[in-house]
């Protein structure tokens, strides 16, 4: 049997979004993993009969024609009302509320959780307990397995939809469907990029080993020493004990912020920029404290774009249960609407390393504290890039 990467000549733009993998009629797409501990499509050619479905599914050319919105959304600070639920969610808790309307009407939400052997996953939801689980960021990558296809079902059914996840899972979603649904409502993320999944898997049974018990509750994020100190890593184990580290001195956060390990495609991300792909869109109002001072009590704050008038109406529904005040993009800090991240000038040791020393090994001298002469090397390809 043999084997070639489908989409040739754009994989490394690959985002994973599954969507070829499951429009495929001969079932003759896997996803496998590849060297760079990301999935990616890989076609059996003897199955393929060259229908070329996967390739008008991929949303990588399309992107184009698939965006909801105009240049620039409606965009409101807001946070929910109720403190419980602000405490639980990463930023203002208004993914849980725009999704209590669909639970409410019968309908679906689809969203991204993380199983007992930490894996992060998408999958359905019909109700209140299905739902909570998805609360909170993961910032490893999402597999996104059959959902489109599930939530094609649904939606053939009448059933209202909501679909949630990283832009390029929305993009997926839109060209896999091919056509507009009223029933269907998409809400985006506003992206920093994916890790690789086996760094939080890594960790978290690292930390298992160091606290000898097992990991009952694991929060990628934190807001106990409040939200814009936020990026702690929590975990809560079976013998009553708990782990909480802010970004500097955690071994997962060292990594995500240092950006050895995202996606290759997260490099070159075509989402990072105000015309979204979701009919809403969701991030932190970072910067908050100093444009809208008023509104800042440190527990947690989204930025929601509004991006088409679909996005808009359904918003108008979840306006009582919100503290809010419509803003101008330029209020919020938000880097990740402007360019994407950029690679760390060390990215390409590190993955050297981590095929020749393994994951283990490479983690753990790279998550180190970084000695000054390398914070001055990245501090000078910094400036010449801002200069070029
Ligand atoms: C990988 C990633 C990177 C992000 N980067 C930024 C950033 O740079 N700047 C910024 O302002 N905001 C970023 N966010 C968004 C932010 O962290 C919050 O998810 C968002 O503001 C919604 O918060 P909330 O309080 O409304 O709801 P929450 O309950 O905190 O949101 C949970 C939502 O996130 C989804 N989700 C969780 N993990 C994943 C995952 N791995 N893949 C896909 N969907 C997932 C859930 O399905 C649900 O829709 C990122 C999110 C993710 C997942």
């Amino acid at each position: 049997m043999q084997h070639g990467y489908i989409i040739s000549g754009i994989n490394s733009n690959c985002f994973g979004c599954e969507a070829c993998a499951q429009i495929c009629p001969q079932e003759c797409i896997e996803l496998k993993y590849s060297f760079n501990r990301f999935w990616y499509p890989v076609i059996d050619v003897e199955k393929c009969t060259n229908c070329n479905l996967c390739k008008k599914v991929c949303p990588y050319e399309k992107i184009e024609n698939i965006l909801s919105s105009k240049e620039r959304p409606v965009a409101y600070a807001a946070r929910t009302k109720n403190n419980g639920l602000l405490e639980q969610s990463t930023s203002g808790g208004i993914f849980t509320e725009l999704s209590m309307p669909i639970l409410e009407e019968g309908g679906v939400v689809f969203g991204a959780v993380l199983t007992d052997d930490f894996k992060v996953i998408h999958q359905s939801a019909v109700n209140i307990e299905q739902l909570a689980v998805m609360r909170g960021s993961k910032y490893v990558q999402s597999r996104i397995g059959q959902t489109y296809k599930e939530a094609k079902e649904y939606l053939g059914k009448s059933r209202p939809v909501l679909f949630t996840g990283t832009p390029c899972q929305i993009a997926g979603l839109k060209t896999f469907l091919g056509k507009n649904y009223n029933n269907l409502t998409t809400v985006d993320l506003i992206c920093h990029g994916v890790l690789a999944p086996d760094v939080a898997i890594y960790h978290i049974k690292a930390l298992e080993k160091e606290f000898d018990t097992k990991a009952v509750k694991v929060k990628f994020r934190d807001k106990q020493q409040g939200w814009k100190k936020s990026l702690s890593f929590c975990v809560e184990f079976e013998n009553g004990q708990s782990y909480c580290r802010t970004g500097k001195e955690d071994r997962f956060y060292n990594m995500f912020l240092s950006n050895y390990d995202l996606r290759e495609c997260c490099f070159e991300c075509p989402f990072t920029k105000t015309a979204r792909v979701g009919d809403i869109t969701l991030g932190d109002f970072w910067g908050i404290e100093h444009t809208k001072p008023h509104l800042f009590d440190d527990k947690g704050h989204s930025l929601v774009l509004l991006n088409s008038i679909k996005g808009e109406e359904y918003f108008s529904k979840i306006l009582p249960k919100l503290i809010y005040e419509k803003a101008q993009l330029e209020q919020s800090e938000q880097q990740k609407l402007k360019r994407p991240t950029e690679p760390d000038i060390w990215r390409d040791l590190y993955l050297r390393s981590v095929l020749k020393n393994g994951l283990e090994y490479t983690v753990e001298s790279f998550s180190r504290p970084r000695p000054l002469w390398k914070k001055g090397i990245r501090y000078f390809q910094r400036k010449f890039r801002k200069i070029i």
